[in-house]
């Protein structure tokens, strides 16, 4: 009989836990997974070392160890690797779990770190598609800030020696994720604007590409209105109610490009992070500020949104560029071929020309 792999058999994550103050439902959630002896290990944002009650929240029984990770740069391979060889190290067996505590960054860095604990070699091997043979441990993904998705997503995005690049499997979904709207309490201004931005994004490239189908159209209008009702609209919402509904928008952003695909923005943004490490969130909207040509409707709102909110979108960013540091950015970009093909169609390799690359790069 043929294999029919036409459709994709996407893994959604099997548990999910939503609501103001659900955190402290954790300890009781993972004593159900514990084996005798094995940690859990908590990957936290050092955001939270010194600040806001969730390190004080944590409650550590047996062996089980904090450790706080940096978001200042997106998540490497080499650290994955740093990582899982001092856990391997320290303990004598694998552990219950991995606790991922922070934003795309770090919820990234706990499904990388969840997977390579059962996995050979390291994680450079595994960034693309389907490479993970073996099941990772339990992983949990609890965000503290919302709009990548990467709570929803079936990848991590690491940086490597060669390439940045997610590892794409079924293993990467979290087990149980757990949403508590309070933990959102502190993210600085900008960076709520940039991360939300992403999700906003997300359901603009997936709702104006071509591969959009009715499972990515449910999910992305979802998001793109409650995006609205939390950048743009003027309502009665608490605070605590709007990172709620980021929240949701962030799930049903990430639902929706998981069955699509992202598009312009966020082919030229990886360009932007490989070469100058811009972050994710940021770079997406320097690029989307320049997009009115591709995502008319769209960046109109974005610049509503970037008005109401009064958040700066640098600019100038490609101004001294060298002529090789311009030609990795086009690279980059140009090797995002699925991105491309939502965006602009089958022949989008006659409308995005590496001198139309240039001339769009050298205006941000
Ligand atoms: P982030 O994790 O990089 O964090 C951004 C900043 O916010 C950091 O300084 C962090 O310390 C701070 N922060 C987070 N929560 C906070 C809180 N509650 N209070 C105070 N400060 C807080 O931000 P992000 O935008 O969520 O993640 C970006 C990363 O996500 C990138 O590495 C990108 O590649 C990745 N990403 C992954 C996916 C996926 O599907 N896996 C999708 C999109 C982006
Ligand atoms: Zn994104």
């Amino acid at each position: 009989m043929s294999v029919n792999n036409e459709y994709r058999n996407f893994p959604m994550v099997p548990r999910v836990v939503f609501g103001k103050g659900s955190f402290n439902q954790l300890p009781s959630i993972l004593e159900l997974q514990r084996e005798e002896g094995a940690p859990f290990i908590y990957l936290v944002d050092d955001a939270f070392e010194n600040h806001g009650t969730i390190v004080e929240r944590i409650v550590l029984n047996e062996n089980d160890k904090i450790l706080f990770v940096s978001a200042e740069e997106e998540p490497k391979t080499s650290q994955v690797d740093a990582i899982v060889s001092d856990i391997l190290k320290e303990f004598d067996k694998l552990p219950s779990g991995i606790i991922g505590i922070g934003g795309g960054s770090t919820m990234d860095l706990a499904k990388a770190v969840s997977l390579m604990l059962t996995n050979k070699g390291g994680a450079a091997d595994y960034q693309g598609w389907d490479l993970i043979k073996t099941k990772s441990i339990y992983h949990v993904g609890i965000p503290t800030i919302s709009g990548t998705g990467a709570e929803v997503s079936r990848t991590c995005v690491l940086s490597g020696p060669v390439r940045k690049l997610g590892i794409n499997s079924d293993y990467t979904t979290f087990d149980q994720v757990i949403l508590d709207p309070l933990l959102l309490d502190g993210v600085p201004k900008n960076q709520w604007f940039y991360t939300g931005m992403d999700c906003f994004i997300h359901c603009v490239e997936s709702l104006e590409g071509t591969f959009l189908n009715d499972f990515s159209q449910s999910y992305g209008e979802k998001a793109y209105d409650l995006c609205l009702e939390v950048y743009l609209e003027d309502n009665d919402y608490t605070e605590a109610e709007k990172q709620g509904k980021l929240m949701m928008a962030s799930w049903h952003g990430g639902m929706s490009i998981a069955y699509s695909q992202v598009g312009v923005a966020h082919a030229m943004s990886y360009g932007l992070g490989f070469v100058l490490g811009t972050k994710h969130g940021i770079g997406n909207c320097i690029v989307f500020n320049h997009l009115q040509d591709y995502y008319p409707e769209g960046v109109a709102i974005f610049k509503q949104m970037v008005a109401k909110h009064q958040v700066t979108i640098p600019t100038g960013i490609c101004a001294n560029l060298t002529d090789e540091q311009m030609e990795t950015m086009i690279n980059v970009a140009l090797s995002l071929e699925p991105l491309w093909e939502n965006a602009l169609g089958k022949d989008w390799k006659t409308i995005m020309t590496r001198e139309k690359l240039r001339t769009m790069y050298s205006k941000m």
